[in-house]
């Protein structure tokens, strides 16, 4: 492991640790998705002039206008999203930095991560596969509005970016069982949990929350 992968002071296994303690303390339960927050490290995601805060309780700038989730909403993502399932396939919408899709790729067998800024997606390849050398994470420089019909269905979306509602695209490419996590809303918005069921489609609203928007077309 490199110093920068392996971190001291601020950005150390210890730190790190304790943002997990917190997590926990705020609600956090699955086992699996605490041990990926402590597996993977937060810092090498940020900017070096911000990586003394890159476990505090912040969303921080990850340049191009856009933000790494608060560590609380990742693991929260990531909790609902799995809802207690091993997973096989899963879909992120919003790769940004990388690293939500690395926790992902600790709780399930295949990550799929899609990227409308050229730019943000070149660095998380750098992070993910030559830093970190996830070997399962796959990424791709399209409008996330439309999935990633070619390795559909997925067991479950994650969406980082907010929108009025959810892409219907997006829906069609859930698996039986699936289930998709994305926040719903503009100025005010909130997590929507969005399961396919025998049943059908059920959703269901969950807390507050605070994402750049979902936006179409691809920046080169
Ligand atoms: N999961 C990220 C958070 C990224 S912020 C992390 O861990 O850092 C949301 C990201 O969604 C931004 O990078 C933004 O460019 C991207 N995004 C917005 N609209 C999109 C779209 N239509 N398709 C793909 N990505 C999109």
């Amino acid at each position: 492991m490199t110093e920068r992968v392996r971190g001291i002071g601020m950005t150390s296994e210890r730190t790190r640790m304790r943002m997990v303690e917190r997590l926990r303390a705020a609600g956090v339960r699955d086992e699996k998705v605490l041990a990926a927050m402590a597996q993977i490290p937060r810092h090498i995601f940020i900017d070096e002039a911000l990586s003394s805060r890159a476990y505090d309780d912040l969303s921080l700038p990850l340049g191009h206008g856009q933000t790494i989730s608060h560590p609380l909403t990742v693991a929260r993502m990531c909790e609902i999203a799995r809802g207690g399932r091993e997973l096989g396939r899963v879909l992120e919408i919003g790769t940004g930095c990388g690293y939500q899709a690395a926790v992902l790729s600790c709780i399930a067998r295949e990550v799929f991560s899609v990227e409308r800024i050229a730019a943000l997606l070149e660095q998380a390849r750098v992070r993910i596969l030559r830093e970190l050398r996830l070997r399962n994470v796959r990424m791709k420089h399209v409008d996330g509005r439309e999935g990633l019909p070619e390795a559909a269905p997925y067991d479950a979306i994650v969406m980082a970016a907010a929108a009025p509602e959810a892409p219907p695209a997006l829906i069609e490419q859930l698996a039986p069982g699936g289930r998709m996590i994305l926040p719903l809303g503009n100025a005010k918005q909130r997590l929507c949990l969005i399961e396919r069921l025998p049943s059908g489609i059920v959703e269901s609203m969950l807390e507050e929350v605070h994402f750049v928007p979902l936006r179409a077309g691809v920046l080169r």
